[in-house]
């Protein structure tokens, strides 16, 4: 059996593992670069032929790791791509938003169209979390929840006596409305994200006070607080913060937007598998409530809506992607107000090296944006724990309870070099298990 890693080394971005059997082939997600390093490999051809793919299996539906499924149809594949329900749904609004993307922006050449995206798109087949599925003569698979977004998988693969275990994105528990990731029972081999292998989260709770101070400066001061996205989890987990927090008196009615309508797609789709939410959100819905929604928010969705926020007087929050400030609606408020020190900005997201997020985050004084340059006043404050992957000592517990049998290697993916390094000397070291650090489309005997 052989494998080889087709994205995301040395990198989060491009997920893409090809596994052969002898018998089968089969790819772990196929998702989009988006480093700007690499995002130039979107255009080159896959250094396997599509047309030979049996089956993808899908672990979550952000654009990294589902982002270039059309692509693969386009150049031949014909096979099924095996997911959860919600995977399903959210990516046909991903890809189809990704399409339009590329249209619009010119410095992207189109690797698919629209057409492609609903060429594939009866290709995808989703099953339930915890049922084992034989998908082709030599191979079965099971889904647990990750707990990273609604709808995103931990496959467990069956392969003859061997056991292959792949994270995709874990989760960084205990977070609302997901549930926390599930405990694999035992694995040969697990295939294990490494976002942030060196990293370790501030609690949940120390976020969440921020965010309140936030919300409160933001108010006194008359000013604008910016809290960039991603359409998929982070906006939803923000507005249940932001209501949790004016439900329990702790914030003023502030008008908080919402600006971007993939993320108001992306809301209505967490309502409808509301069904997979942990059991505080459950409660709180069967309760009657709207998890989403409160008073004082606004659903932005047309375009032209944008330069009305902007002019509104007066307190207001506004969300909009992307979630590392490069493109989407949120350049529009950066240039605005990042240069007036009654606002904020508040970053809440992964930032990958070289995006502007980044460069925010690190403590820039001028910022270009949009080839306009902006001085920034405002006050600029990364929040790590509302990220929605695991931390380095929940990498290592997860990993830990994989115990029948013990894993004897991991490959590590899905991360900086620094941390995939600090990671592999973490689980060296604690669970003295061999890591693998993968190189690009290089192939591994197993
Ligand atoms: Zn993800």
């Amino acid at each position: 059996m052989k494998v080889s890693f087709h994205g995301a080394c040395r990198e989060v971005t491009g997920s893409c593992i090809l596994v052969e059997t002898g018998k089968t082939k089969f790819l772990v997600d196929c998702g989009m670069f988006q480093d700007e390093s690499s995002v130039f490999k979107n255009e080159e051809s896959f250094a396997f032929n599509p047309s030979e793919i049996d089956f993808v299996l899908l672990t979550h539906a952000h654009v990294d790791h589902c982002g270039r499924i059309p692509k693969l149809y386009k150049d031949g594949f014909r096979g099924k791509i095996y997911c959860s329900q919600p995977t399903r749904e959210i990516s046909r609004a991903m890809l189809l938003d990704s399409a339009n993307v590329f249209l619009k922006d010119k410095k992207i050449s189109p690797i698919y169209f629209e057409n492609d995206v609903w060429g594939v798109m009866p290709h995808f087949q989703y099953l339930s979390y915890n049922k084992e599925t034989a998908v082709s003569s030599d191979v079965r698979i099971k889904l647990m929840d990750a707990g990273h977004v609604l709808g995103s998988a931990v496959f467990e693969v069956l392969i003859g006596k061997k056991k292959m275990v792949f994270s995709g994105d874990l989760g960084n528990h205990p977070a609302p409305i997901v549930k926390n990731p599930e405990t694999v029972a035992g694995a040969d081999v697990v295939f294990l994200e490494s976002t942030y292998g060196s990293g370790f989260h501030e609690p949940r709770e120390s976020g969440r006070e921020k965010l309140k101070q936030a919300v409160i400066d933001t108010v006194n001061k008359k000013g604008v607080l910016m809290i960039p996205v991603f359409a998929l989890e982070r906006s939803q987990e923000i507005l249940f913060e932001l209501k949790r927090l004016l439900t329990k008196g702790e914030i003023p009615s502030v008008p908080v937007f919402l600006d971007s309508p993939l993320a108001s797609q992306v809301t209505d789709i967490y309502r409808k598998f509301a069904n997979l939410f942990d059991e505080e959100a459950m409660a709180l819905m069967g309760k009657g409530e709207d998890l989403f929604d409160f008073r004082g928010l606004k659903f932005v969705k047309k375009p032209g809506q944008s330069k009305k926020i902007s002019k509104m007087k007066g307190a207001k929050i506004v969300l909009a992607g992307s979630g590392m400030c490069d493109g989407g609606r949120i350049g529009g408020y950066l240039k605005k107000n990042l240069d007036n020190s009654r606002n904020r900005l508040l970053l809440v997201s992964f930032q990958v090296e070289g995006t502007l997020g980044s460069v925010l985050a690190s403590g820039a004084k001028e910022v270009k944006i949009e080839k306009q340059r902006v001085k920034v006043r405002a006050d600029v404050s990364l929040l790590s724990s509302f990220s929605s992957h695991a931390d380095q000592r929940q990498l290592a517990e997860w990993v830990s309870k994989i115990k029948n049998p013990r894993p004897k290697n991991i490959f590590l993916s899905h991360g900086e070099e620094k941390s995939r390094l600090a990671l592999k000397e973490a689980l060296e070291k604690e669970l003295k298990i061999n890591c693998c650090l993968p190189e690009f489309q290089k192939e591994y005997g197993l």
